[in-house]
């Protein structure tokens, strides 16, 4: 059956990298998935065995395809269509899916990319080259993952495989096998997590001398006594901060030893390539040094973050930055074409909103998620954990004026994100003297507005938003104090016309919501801000079942879902990654029972305006709706473009089985102009399914509850819900875009 051609080589030095790797023969194992795809294909096989050469391949394929499934007008609408609609996204039938993907795979083969996964290799996507290479010659070098995705897609093609069709009794089962920190067990064996972290730090502590810090002992304090302060200081940011766990020693020590030696020697490692260690000790707390048998792997989504992998040991040194928008040169503008102030301290990708990172401690984070893409900037030095040094300078006051005169003067800026690192990591004071400078800056805008004509007014300040992921890193940040400055600023702002409070958490599992998180949530709330989540959502975080109980958890105590974005970044981010396939099945197949009906829309807007009622009003939405959850967030990716987006079509695959995405921007919002000259953007990612599967049955799952994962090969962004719409002005801003150079 297999006639192989017999090939002479050409010298080596003489070939092309295609030439060299249409060479390499396929394994055993792809073989034996290769002689699988042509028997469950009859069509396939003859149209490979029919075909002198690649190009009657694909001619042919496309034919076959074209021919036979012509009625399929779903389908080949969406193929054609240049920017697809949801509407017609969500009329796909599983195996429009497929046909749509084939005939991409086809427009597409030959194409090379750049693997920035691969430092930068070149990655030509040409699958039916590839088997046909396989078929004929025994060689292009495709992978066992390769073969099984192809697999998987003339299943969809052929109609053998079925969308999988979930029930919401399924999801829930999934759901509880992820308790939160609010769980009695739970809180108790935090308790124990404590009280042997305190006991280390009382060793550390009895070793200080009083004049180098606001936490030391008496020399006549008793046992019993140490652990009184060491209970209190436990209540106070400030401690956990100065005794965060800077080493993997000392790491494996606060966990009792329980780390596996193969970890620490990867966390050694790290150490040696200057990746920073910052675990502060309450955060420690809320890992399990035994697998409780009442939540078998669920803190995993958390220890993930705190454990760095061996890929990003690998790439450290060698990251590539992925976010270009945030890269300025003074004086140019930036990837969106946005002129910015020198100094670093905004960073803009839309005409509405700008970020402001402050030069104060809001540099810096309660941790270092290892997933972040500031990983970039500790690579590079440009930043570190020298929380000391990152007190506001003298001229820090200056420069912030500075900054509020772009807010103030530019044409569309109405949103303000504070954030960092973290907002909230900047003290009080900072913080109260930046509200300050931001509600004198609002007024003026308002006040310059008012002897301007209507259609030549700007856009006032209508909302202000802090980025902080304190409430769970650390929610004793969330003082009487702090509460006191938001609730002030807020009360003061409102008179003047900013109607959206917001703050913008990161928690990434039900885990890390604990006594401590809802009593900093209530306090915030109390203070009349509105507090959302977004979630990164990586491989632990995307096990069945936990986006959505945390979802849950965030409802119970007033939090709405803002965004889940699938991870970003490249090699370094490998082990965290989740495919975008994944994103999409968990949008429609578990968050879907979140899916809140327009009917409700008018009742949800009005949240952020009774900001103080927002569990009342969470819950009574979620009864009269019937729901378990409420899914206000949209899934996207933070595209190395400009903006986000889960608009994107599976265009490739390499031989490795790594999918090729085609991305397109999010239609539903404004974006700068410079989008219509951008095109599309590529990804490569930097894991197969198979790979993903096998990685998730690591982590305990069941590979049968994934089923149909292969066949999720694009997407489309979801509406935003109209909780995190713009209110509307009463007079008509001007259409001039300011600080705009294309
Ligand atoms: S909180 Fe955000 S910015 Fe800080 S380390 Fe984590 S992901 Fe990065």
């Amino acid at each position: 059956m297999w006639d192989f051609m017999i090939t002479y080589p050409l010298k080596p030095s003489k070939m092309t990298e295609i030439e060299k790797l249409d060479r390499i023969a396929i394994n055993v194992r792809s073989h034996k998935l290769l002689r699988q795809l042509l028997s469950e294909n009859p069509e396939l096989e003859a149209i490979l065995r029919n075909s002198k050469n690649e190009t009657e391949v694909v001619v042919g394929v496309r034919e076959w395809i074209e021919r036979s499934l012509k009625d399929r007008e779903d389908a080949f609408r969406f193929y054609h269509a240049r920017h697809a609609s949801r509407d017609l996204f969500e009329k796909l039938e599983w195996r429009d899916y497929a046909i749509i993907r084939i005939l991409d795979y086809i427009d597409h083969a030959g194409k090379e990319y750049p693997d920035l996964n691969l430092r930068g290799e070149i990655a030509v996507s040409n699958p039916l080259r590839l088997i046909w290479l396989a078929v004929n010659k025994g060689t292009g070098g495709a992978k066992p993952d390769f073969f099984i995705d192809m697999i998987m897609l003339f299943r969809q093609l052929r109609g053998e495989s079925q969308q999988p069709s979930v029930s919401s009794e399924q999801v829930g089962a999934w759901m509880d096998r992820y308790p939160s920190g609010l769980d009695p067990r739970i809180i108790q064996l935090r308790e124990e997590n404590k009280q042997r972290i305190i006991r280390i730090l009382m060793k550390q502590i009895e070793k200080r001398e009083a004049k180098n810090s606001r936490y030391y002992f008496e020399p006549q304090l008793s046992k019993a006594e140490k652990l009184e302060k060491l209970e209190r200081w436990w209540e106070d940011y400030r401690f956990h901060l100065q005794f965060a766990v800077r080493s993997p020693a000392l790491l494996n020590e606060m966990l009792n030893y329980s780390l596996d030696p193969d970890t620490m020697k990867v966390l050694e490692e790290a150490e040696e390539a200057g990746i920073p260690f910052f675990v502060n000790p309450y955060y420690l707390s809320l890992l399990h040094v035994r697998v409780p048998y009442i939540a078998v792997g669920a803190d995993l989504a958390i220890r993930y973050y705190v454990l760095y992998s061996k890929q990003l040991v690998n790439e450290f040194g060698n990251i590539v930055a992925w976010e270009k928008e945030d890269q300025v040169k003074p004086g140019l503008p930036n990837a969106a074409g946005w002129l910015l102030p020198d100094g670093h301290n905004l960073h803009r990708r839309y005409p509405e909103v700008a970020i402001l990172i402050p030069d104060t401690m809001g540099r810096a984070c309660g941790g270092l998620c290892s997933s972040c893409q500031r990983m970039y900037d500790f690579q590079g030095g440009r930043l570190n954990f020298n929380l000391d040094k990152l007190l506001p300078g003298e001229n820090w006051s200056d420069k912030l004026k500075r900054l509020m005169s772009y807010f103030e003067e530019d044409a569309q800026l109405r949103d303000i994100l504070i954030t960092g690192g973290d907002g909230l990591m900047s003290s009080d004071k900072s913080l109260m003297h930046l509200l300050d400078e931001i509600y004198e800056m609002a007024k003026r805008k308002k006040k310059k507005n008012e002897k301007l004509p209507d259609g030549e007014k700007l856009s006032e300040i209508v909302r202000v938003r802090i980025g902080t992921r304190l409430p769970a890193y650390l929610p004793q940040r969330i003082t009487l104090n702090l509460v006191k400055i938001l609730k002030e600023f807020k009360d003061k702002a409102t008179v003047i016309g900013i109607r959206q409070f917001i703050i913008q958490t990161h928690f990434e599992s039900p885990l890390e919501i604990t006594p401590l998180t809802t009593m900093a949530i209530q306090r915030l709330i109390a203070s009349g801000w509105t507090i959302t989540n977004q979630l990164v959502f990586t491989a632990a975080a995307s096990r069945r079942g936990h986006t959505a109980k945390l979802r849950q958890v965030l409802n119970d105590i007033g939090v709405l879902p803002y965004y889940t974005f699938t991870v970003k970044g490249y090699m370094e981010n490998n082990s965290g990654f989740a495919p975008n396939a994944r994103v999409v099945q968990e949008q429609l197949e578990e968050k879907v029972f979140g899916h809140i009906d327009e009917k409700y829309y008018e009742d949800i807007r009005k949240f952020p305006e009774e900001s103080t009622m927002m569990v009342e009003n969470i819950e009574a939405l979620r009864r009269f709706a019937g729901l378990p959850f409420l899914a206000t967030d949209r899934n996207v990716l933070n595209l190395p473009g400009v903006g986000k987006s889960l608009t994107f079509r599976v265009i490739g695959i390499t031989r490795y089985g790594r999918r090729i995405l085609e991305f397109d921007h999010d239609e539903t919002r404004n974006h700068s102009p410079i989008i219509q000259e951008m095109g599309k953007v590529i990804i490569i990612e930097s894991k197969s399914i198979h790979e993903y599967l096998q990685q998730l049955e690591e982590m305990g799952e069941l590979r049968e509850d994934y089923d149909g994962l292969y066949g999720y090969s694009l997407g489309q962004t979801e509406h935003r819900i109209p909780v995190y719409e713009y209110p509307d002005y009463d007079f008509k801003v001007t259409e001039t875009l300011s600080n705009l150079e294309l």
